[in-house]
């Protein structure tokens, strides 16, 4: 069976969920191999988790010299990877993660190796068949690479993580990166302040606040702490100084894609559903009826977010204690 080339999308040796669900996807295609960009004597740790999750393999490309450049190193290393597994057996197809740095190292790989990409795919099937939700979300694309090993880049949440035993031998592969790869260095990085919830886009649930929270956010930000989720805002509440823009969902904000999806205070304008519209269960909390979110929800509740979000915080914090 052909290898599928499965990027680790991680922090610091610290492997996040997208990884889990990529190598999920990976099954359905062929033979998962993990792609490890990170230090050394993380590897062990790391292929210990991803194999858990089908890894035949785990490739350990050591950054140390590739870390200090932005992303053409790493596309050139998985170009020279993804040749030399080519030659050993065949690639299925490479899968990596649909962050922005993910994006650009996939268009950069596509060229180099000649072969199709196919972005932001919400779901992957054999084939492989991928399905995109494009045009602000009015369109859902089912798509396939024509051309040479078809490469995807996979957005969180769209694989729940199946667990499978994989071997997981750990090989290092060592790339010679060149001096053209190498023009772009990275002069200083500053980690953003952790807010102790998990991320936007990969967070199993989202909990979003709009004009109607009235700039109060406190109500959002508790139910989303009782569930566990990450919070995210509409447009108008990020204009209005309420919440920073890195919280924005919509067409010119993120894209999220939970398992649920709880919008409250937020009318539905078709620029926030565009961000959140593939959610697999949608809940909005409305206090006008007649509010366009209620045309794509599974449970609406008409009331008032002060009123019904500590109600339901409440009865969660109780029914978990
Ligand atoms: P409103 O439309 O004002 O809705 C507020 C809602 O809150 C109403 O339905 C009201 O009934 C309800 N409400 C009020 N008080 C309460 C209460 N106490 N309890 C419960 N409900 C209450 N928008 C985005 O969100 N993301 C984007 O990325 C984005 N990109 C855009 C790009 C372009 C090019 C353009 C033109 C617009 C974009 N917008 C985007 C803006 C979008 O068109 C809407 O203006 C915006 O989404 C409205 O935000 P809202 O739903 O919070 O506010």
């Amino acid at each position: 069976m052909s290898e599928v080339l499965v990027v680790i999308d991680h922090a610091d040796g610290v492997v996040k969920k997208p990884t889990y669900e990529l190598l999920t996807i990976a099954r359905r295609l062929g033979e998962p191999s993990a792609v490890f960009f990170g230090a050394a004597d993380q590897a062990d740790e790391v292929a210990s988790l991803v194999k858990a999750y089908g890894a035949e393999k785990i490739y350990v490309i050591d950054d140390t010299e590739l870390k200090g450049y932005l992303v053409a190193p790493k596309a050139e290393a998985l170009q020279q990877l993804a040749e030399k597994t080519a030659a050993a057996g065949g690639v299925a197809a490479i899968l990596i993660p649909s962050s922005f740095e993910g994006k650009e190292v996939a268009a950069r790989l596509a060229i180099k190796i000649g072969s199709g990409l196919i972005t932001d795919a919400v779901d992957v099937q054999e084939g492989p068949v991928t399905t995109q939700s494009v045009f602000a979300g009015n369109f859902t694309v089912t798509a396939k690479v024509t051309q040479g090993t078809p490469i995807i880049t996979v957005k969180p949440n769209a694989a729940a993580p199946e667990e499978a035993a994989g071997a997981g031998v750990v090989e290092t592969f060592t790339p010679t990166i060149s001096d053209g790869a190498k023009t772009a260095q990275i002069i200083a990085t500053q980690p953003r302040q952790a807010t102790g919830r998990p991320e936007l886009t990969e967070a199993a649930i989202v909990v979003s606040g709009g004009r109607g929270t009235g700039g109060n956010f406190e109500p959002i930000e508790k139910f989303a702490d009782s569930l566990g989720a990450a919070v995210g805002a509409s447009r108008a509440a990020v204009d209005s100084g309420w919440m920073p823009h890195a919280f924005q969902v919509g067409q010119t904000g993120k894209t999220v894609s939970p398992q649920l999806y709880v919008a409250n205070g937020i009318s539905g304008a078709i620029q926030h559903r565009a961000g959140m519209q593939t959610s697999k269960t949608i809940v909005a909390v409305n206090k006008d009826n007649e509010a366009p979110i209620f045309e794509l929800v599974d449970f609406g509740v008409v009331g008032d977010l002060h009123s019904v979000l500590p109600a339901a915080t409440e009865e969660i914090v109780k029914r978990k204690a």
